[in-house]
């Protein structure tokens, strides 16, 4: 399927593939005014334009689905083969295996020797498997020092034994690079079908799990368990990534508008971030952000959000819509001790106008040194900072606190939302905060409204603002925009319909 696209978007094959027909259309028409000659004359140049088409065709295929450096086929053609196998397989009493193989250090030796050797030894790496594999096994490099074997129809899990063994032979005796001679060594991830999925997508994503836990357990090989921790594995396989992804512009923010319980207009947004993962798709935070906490890279994390979702506001003012953005902010991160002279440098260079930028955070921040917190919340607060409790009613923090605090708006948790219309106790709970929050001077906003009754609810219940797929989903920037626009079309001809009914 992706070969097709890739041919229809390539304009020149477009225009070359329909050329021949043009000739012919043509030729039909002026046939009676046209001697036979003229007419075996473009016979002959549409033979000519048709072959040099094939050709053109042939190649841009090769060349899309072979990578430049080893000329192995690439993901592409891996996954369009794996995809055949799996349909072939279908009937028969057969087995698939599908072998994910990662250099181990290559980063090394690509950091100290040069890339130019980096290249010379995947080639060499590429020629010495290529021996080993069968006329129809596929071998193909999957990007940088990953390869891929596919083994489309084996009689049991022996066979693989015997593939994993001649692999590992193949590695057996040094590489020889600029007179050097290198080790070198791969950990193998093993997935298979029927076993372990039924898809190319399962698949893929299996043998990787399956080769990191490898590399954790510095085994050569291992095959996909479904026992194994599977968190484990999958975590270390993101936190191996994470710095990168940062730093490669593999993040990206989402914003997802707040909007006013009375009068329906959205005031701001919360930045959301993502993980836009080459291989495993949009990673939700719930996934990272605590890897992004144990190791350190939150605070990094935290200030590209910063920076982004600043820069994202300031484009918006410019486009004369006014919204505040809210961002949030890890419990560690309020903690580190260079987090105050950060936002100092920031505010100072953005020139934000005051009570634009909110940071939320969560009660378990103030558990864990309250004074901390409480002291570099208040040094925010001055500078013009709202500050946000989020996900309230989920921590145990003391009212006595909350008063501290300088905060300016409460969030209730999404949790006690989504119920409230259907579980008694929840809905109390929401009531009760509203009121407890408006006691203390803080503005209400609830989180995950997802239904016009709950709305309809909350804003009886004088709530200040309201936030949740009901009103819009966490979108990109630009979605927003689009999102934004509709949305006040929406509301003032909402307005007009109320006005006209009175
Ligand atoms: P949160 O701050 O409580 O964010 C609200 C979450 O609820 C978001 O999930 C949002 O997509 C989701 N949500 C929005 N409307 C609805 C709804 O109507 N129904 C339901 N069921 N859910 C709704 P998301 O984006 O997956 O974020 C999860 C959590 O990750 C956030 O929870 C926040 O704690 C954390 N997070 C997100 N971005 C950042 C960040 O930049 N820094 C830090 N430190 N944490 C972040
Ligand atoms: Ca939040
Ligand atoms: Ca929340």
């Amino acid at each position: 399927g992706s070969l097709v696209t890739a041919q229809r978007t390539n304009p020149a094959l477009w225009i070359l593939d329909f050329i021949p027909f043009a000739f012919l259309f043509l030729g039909k028409y002026v046939n009676t005014q046209l001697t036979d000659s003229v007419s075996s004359l473009f016979h002959k140049h549409t033979a000519d334009m048709q072959r040099k088409t094939e050709a053109l065709e042939s190649q841009a295929m090769h060349d899309a689905t072979h990578d430049p450096l080893t000329g192995l086929p690439n993901r592409l053609l891996l996954r369009d083969r794996l995809e055949q196998a799996l349909l072939g397989m279908r009937r028969k009493n057969r087995l698939l295996a599908l072998l994910v193989l990662d250099l181990d250090r290559f980063k090394e030796i690509n950091d100290t020797l040069g890339h130019h050797s980096g290249d010379r030894l995947l080639k060499q790496i590429a020629v010495r498997l290529r021996e080993v594999v069968y006329p129809t096994d596929t071998l193909a490099r999957l990007g940088g020092d990953e390869f891929a074997i596919l083994l489309p129809s084996l009689d049991n899990e022996n066979e693989i034994q015997d593939a994993v063994r001649k692999i590992q032979r193949s590695f057996s005796t040094s590489f020889v690079i600029d007179k050097m001679s290198l080790d070198v060594q791969a950990s193998i991830g093993i997935s298979l079908s029927p076993k372990h999925g039924h898809d190319v997508d399962t698949l893929l994503q299996r043998a990787d799990v399956a080769m990191y836990v490898a590399k954790e357990k510095k085994r050569h090989f291992y095959i996909y368990d479904p026992c194994i921790d599977k968190h484990s594995s999958w975590r270390l396989s993101l936190l191996a990534q994470l710095r990168q992804a940062i730093t490669s512009g593999d993040m990206q923010l989402h914003y997802q508008p707040k909007v006013a319980a009375d009068t329906g207009q959205v005031h701001g947004v919360e930045a959301l971030v993502r993980w836009n993962h080459q291989k495993f798709g949009m990673i939700s935070p719930d996934e990272f952000i605590h890897l992004a906490e144990q190791s350190g890279l939150i605070i990094e994390l935290t200030r590209w959000v910063m920076r982004t979702a600043v820069d994202q506001i300031m484009s918006w003012h410019a486009q004369g819509q006014n919204l505040g953005v809210a961002v949030n902010l890890s419990p560690s991160t309020l903690l580190d001790p260079e987090f105050p002279d950060f936002m100092a440098g920031q505010l100072a260079s953005w020139k934000l106008p005051p009570g634009t930028l909110t940071l939320e955070i969560t009660e378990s921040t103030l558990v864990k040194d309250p004074d901390l917190a409480l002291k570099v919340l208040n040094n925010l607060a001055c500078r013009g900072i709202s500050i946000s409790i989020d996900d309230f009613g989920t921590g145990y923090s003391s009212l006595a606190y909350l008063k501290k605090m300088s905060a300016s708006e409460l969030k209730i948790d999404k949790a006690f939302v989504t119920e409230m219309l259907t579980s008694e106790s929840d809905g109390a709970i929401v009531q009760a905060t509203i009121d407890l929050a408006h006691n203390l001077g803080l503005k209400v906003v609830a989180e995950g409204v997802e239904n016009v009754e709950t709305a309809r609810a909350l804003a009886q219940l004088r709530c200040d603002s309201l936030q949740g797929y009901h009103f819009c989903h966490p979108l990109p920037a630009d979605e927003v925009n689009a999102w934004l626009v509709s949305h006040n079309v929406h509301s003032i001809l909402e307005r007009q319909r109320l006005k006209s009914v009175r």
